[in-house]
């Protein structure tokens, strides 16, 4: 067998995805598993949808009401410099507990996104 995207070379194996006979030039491996370069550039399109609303809201909500005081939630969600000022705030002030309170409440509610704007998974995880 020849590769499908070389007729002159010879194929060592094929595609996952669509079964074309593929090259070693050809063959991109992903997670294991070898995928001619059309089909590796889907996959790895779909990877990449599927990372949109990545932070778990029920981690998120847990984080909030446990280690609120300490900024964890905003942390978690990728607001590091948020979750600095909380933390200072609370420390230095005492005054992170309102906000404390406030992320629990906008978590709770499905009000926050995570640092990307990406909305929060339901869901198992
Ligand atoms: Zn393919
Ligand atoms: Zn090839």
């Amino acid at each position: 067998m020849k590769c499908a995207y070389h007729p002159e070379v010879d194929a060592v194996g094929s595609c996952v995805n669509c079964g074309k006979m593929i090259c070693t030039e050809c063959t991109v491996p992903l997670g294991g598993k070898s995928y001619c370069e059309a089909c590796a550039g889907e996959v790895f399109a779909k990877k990449q949808e599927e990372l949109v609303g990545t932070k778990s809201w029920l981690t998120a909500l847990l984080f909030s009401i446990f280690l609120g005081w300490l900024a964890v939630d905003r942390f978690y969600l990728g607001y590091v410099g948020l979750g600095i000022l909380k933390l200072l705030l609370t420390i230095l002030l005492g005054v992170g507990a309102i906000w404390w309170l406030i992320d629990i409440i906008l978590i709770a509610t499905d009000s926050l996104k995570d640092a990307k704007g990406q909305p929060l998974r339901h869901g198992a995880y």
